[in-house]
This record gives structure tokens, C-alpha cells and sequence, in this order.
């Protein structure tokens, strides 16, 4: 039998003035952006750790240290390539990734096929294996007060050869 395992990731950046904001590798426009040493992808940054929680590989902070200068405004498409690259070096193909991202603003849809296109590709799999929905916290805490976003991901990922 081929071994199945699943991942989960969470993070959260604040929404500062003064960046873009960038979700699974697009630019959205919005009056504010995210936080954060790299360009502060949180989608992206939780999917990171999702798949590296399957395959069992710690997390992203500890792959792409924020105190490493390289990282600076880095892609955050740039780590997860890398970390698709690690799950198929560990012998496991991704089977499914579904994510929500909480948000109250800006509206999420426009964008939402372009970003699992652009996730799907730098994963090197089928868009339809990526799914992104979004939804507003009904204006309750940091993310309904705009302070923030925060975006989590389940995974499924599958070994490519028989046990
Ligand atoms: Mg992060």
C-alpha cells in the first residue's frame, strides 16, 4: 500500500501601509499590504508549512530563517518551489492542498483562480489539485478589524512508491 499523509499550516501577517500585498504569488490591489521579512506571502507561507508538516520536515521558519539576509523581501513562491521540490526528493506526490484565507477586505474572488494557477504551477501540479476559498471573520478580531490576514491549508500527500 502506498503511504497517505496529511498536513495542516497556519500563519498570520499583519496589514501595514506602505507594501503590496501579495497572496500565492499575486499582486492584489489594496491600500494596504502584508508585513514581514520576506514579501510576507501568507497564503503562501502556510502552505509551506503544511507540506512540510506531511512530509515531516519541521517548518518554513526553520528551512528560510527571517535573521538570513538572502530572505529579505524574498518570493515567497521562491521557498515554496523549493519545499515542492523536498516533498518529491522524500518520495511523496502532493495529491490535494485546500486552504482558507481570512480576511475582511479586499474581496478575494477576482484573484482566486490566478493564484491556485500560479501556486499549482510552482508546484509542478494539476490547478485543479489546489483549492482557495476565502472568507471575512464578520468584522470579529484582528482579522475583522483589518490588522491582519491569516491563511491555513490541509494537504494530502501520497509516496510514490508501494510500502
Ligand atoms: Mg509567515
Amino acid at each position: 500500500m502506498k503511504s497517505m499523509k496529511i498536513g495542516a499550516g497556519y500563519d498570520v501577517h499583519r496589514l501595514v501601509y506602505g507594501r503590496k500585498l501579495i497572496l500565492g504569488g499575486v499582486v492584489i490591489p489594496f491600500e494596504k499590504g502584508l508585513m514581514g521579512h520576506s514579501d510576507a506571502d501568507v497564503l503562501v507561507h502556510a502552505l509551506c508549512d503544511a507540506l512540510l508538516g506531511a512530509v515531516g520536515l519541521g517548518d518554513i521558519g526553520h528551512l528560510f530563517p527571517d535573521t538570513d539576509p538572502q530572505h529579505r523581501n524574498a518570493s515567497s513562491m521562491k521557498f515554496l518551489e523549493k519545499i515542492g521540490g523536498l516533498v518529491h526528493k522524500h518520495g511523496f506526490y502532493i495529491i490535494n492542498a485546500d486552504a482558507t484565507l481570512f480576511a475582511e477586505a479586499p474581496r478575494m474572488a477576482p484573484f482566486r483562480s490566478k493564484i491556485e494557477a500560479n501556486i499549482a504551477s510552482s508546484l509542478n501540479i494539476d490547478s485543479g489539485c489546489i483549492n482557495v476559498k476565502a472568507t471575512t471573520t464578520e468584522g470579529l478580531g484582528f482579522v475583522g478589524r483589518g490588522l491582519g490576514i491569516a491563511a491555513e491549508w490541509i494537504v494530502l500527500i501520497q509516496g510514490k512508491t508501494e510500502d
